[in-house]
C-alpha cells in the first residue's frame, strides 16, 4: 500500500464563549484548525487534525502547521502509511521539530493502520482500560462567581474534574478563587489550578502555601527548572503541561522531581506516536496524566482519546473535550456562527455534543458508542476500525491544498 494523495483543509473554528487563561493575559475567541486527509493507492483514507489552541499558548500556530505539511508532503508521497515510525523519521530529517505541524499527518496514518488492521485505534495502542474515560472541565479565567457558575454548568453534564484557569500577578485575587471554588467543591470531585505559567517563583510558592486546599497545580511557571523549584518548596502536586514539549523534557522533569503528573496532548508532542512514548514513559514512572489534545473538533478529541482509553485508570485522570467550546461541532442544519454543517461520523449519523457551553440537538441525538462524545460525563468511543470519525467535506469546503 502506497500513499498516492494528502490534502489539507483550513478551518476556522469560532468558540461559543471568548476564553480567558494565564490570569487573563491570553484570550481566545477563534481557532485555526488543520485537516489532513491520506489515501493510498488502495482505496483506504485516514484522517487527521491539528488545531493548537490558539498562537499564544504554545509554540505553534495554524498556518505554521499548514506550511510545514507543504514542506513534509512530498517526502511522504508513495511512502507505505503503516511504516509510521520511519515516517515520522523521515519527517523530522526533513523539519526537525514542528511536532503540531505533524500531528495530523501522524494521526492519519494511525488512522489507515486501524482500518487496515480492522481495529479499532484504543485496541492498537495498548487496549482498552474500562469502557469509558471520564470527562473534565476547562473554565475560564474570571471571578469566583463566575468561575462556579461554569462549573455547575459542567457539573449538570457529568464532569467531575474540572480544570480552573487561575494565574497572574495579584495572590489575594488567585487565593480568592481558590478558596471560593474548594467551598463549593461537591464530595468526589477534583479541580486542578492551572497557571498557565503566569507566576513567578516566589509567587506560586506564596500562593501555593497559604491556601487550604491540596491538590493539582498545574504549570505555576513558565520553565521546568522554575517548577522543580516551586515543587520543592511546598506539599501541593504539579501536573506540567506546557513546558514538556519532547521526550527528552520528560525525562529532565521526571530527574528533577518536578511533577507527580502530565498532560498527554497529541499536538503539542507530535501525533500519537509521540504522545504513546509518553503516555508508557508516564506509565513507567507512575504519574498521574491528563489525555487530551491541545483544541479542535471531534476529530481531534477522538483521536487523543484512543490513546487515554488505552491508558490504565490508575495513570489517567479525567479528559477534556474541545467540541463543548465550538461554534461549529453541532449536528446538520444546527447552523452555528461559523457557517453550521457540522461533522458526521463515518457511516454514522449526524454528530451533536452534549456537555458544556451550550444546549445539546436532540433532533441529532447521535448513535450510542459512535465517536468520541461525553455521555452524561462518560466519554465513550466508537468500536470501529481505524479513527472512528471523518469530517464532512462539504464541511470543510475547498482544500487549503492537495498533494498527489
Ligand atoms: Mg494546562
Amino acid at each position: 500500500m502506497r500513499i498516492s494523495r494528502i490534502t489539507v483543509w483550513q478551518k476556522s473554528l469560532p468558540l461559543v464563549e471568548p476564553y480567558r487563561l494565564s490570569g487573563g493575559r491570553l484570550a481566545f475567541e477563534s481557532l485555526d484548525s488543520t485537516f489532513v486527509r491520506i489515501d493510498t493507492d488502495e482505496g483506504l483514507a485516514g484522517w487527521g487534525e491539528g488545531c493548537p489552541w490558539g498562537h499564544s499558548y504554545l509554540p505553534a500556530f495554524g498556518a505554521g502547521a499548514r506550511f510545514a505539511i507543504a514542506l513534509l508532503a512530498p517526502t511522504l508521497a508513495g511512502q507505505d502509511p503503516g511504516d509510521i515510525d520511519r515516517l515520522n523519521r523521515l519527517m523530522d530529517r526533513t523539519l526537525p521539530g514542528h511536532g503540531y505541524a505533524k500531528s495530523p499527518i501522524d494521526i492519519a496514518l494511525w488512522d489507515i493502520a486501524g482500518q487496515r488492521a480492522g481495529q479499532p485505534l484504543h485496541q492498537l495502542l495498548g487496549g482498552a482500560e474500562g469502557d469509558a474515560v471520564p470527562a473534565s472541565s476547562s473554565i475560564s479565567t474570571g471571578t469566583p462567581e463566575e468561575m462556579i457558575a461554569l462549573i455547575e454548568a459542567a457539573r449538570t453534564e457529568g464532569c467531575r474534574t474540572h480544570s480552573a484557569k487561575i494565574g497572574g500577578s495579584d495572590p489575594p485575587a488567585d487565593i480568592a478563587r481558590i478558596e471560593a471554588i474548594e467551598a463549593e467543591k461537591l464530595p468526589g470531585e477534583h479541580v486542578t489550578y492551572d497557571v498557565n505559567r503566569a507566576w513567578t517563583p516566589a509567587l506560586a510558592v506564596e500562593v501555593m502555601n497559604t491556601v487550604g486546599a491540596h491538590g493539582w497545580f498545574e504549570q505555576p511557571c513558565e520553565t521546568l527548572d522554575q517548577c522543580a523549584r516551586v515543587r520543592k518548596l511546598t506539599i501541593q502536586p504539579i501536573m506540567l503541561d506546557e513546558c514538556l514539549l519532547t521526550f527528552q523534557d520528560h525525562l529532565d522533569a521526571w530527574r528533577n522531581g518536578a511533577c507527580e503528573g502530565v498532560k498527554v496532548k497529541p499536538n503539542r508532542l507530535g501525533g500519537l506516536s509521540r504522545a504513546r512514548q509518553i503516555r508508557d514513559f508516564g506509565i513507567a514512572v507512575g504519574w498521574r496524566m491528563h489525555v487530551e489534545d491541545t483544541g479542535g473538533t471531534v476529530v481531534a478529541d477522538t483521536a487523543a482519546l484512543h490513546l487515554a482509553l488505552s491508558t490504565p485508570e490508575e495513570h489517567r485522570l479525567g479528559s477534556w473535550l474541545c467540541q463543548p467550546h465550538l461554534e461549529d461541532d453541532r449536528g446538520p442544519g444546527a447552523g452555528g456562527r461559523g457557517g453550521g454543517g457540522g461533522l458526521r461520523l463515518r457511516d454514522g449519523p449526524g454528530l451533536v455534543l452534549g456537555w458544556g457551553l451550550r444546549q445539546p440537538h436532540l433532533e441529532d441525538d447521535p448513535a450510542p458508542g459512535a465517536g468520541a462524545r461525553s455521555d452524561g460525563g462518560d466519554i465513550r468511543l466508537p468500536d470501529v476500525p481505524g479513527l472512528g470519525v471523518a469530517p464532512d467535506e462539504e464541511w470543510l469546503g475547498e482544500p487549503w491544498a492537495v498533494f498527489e
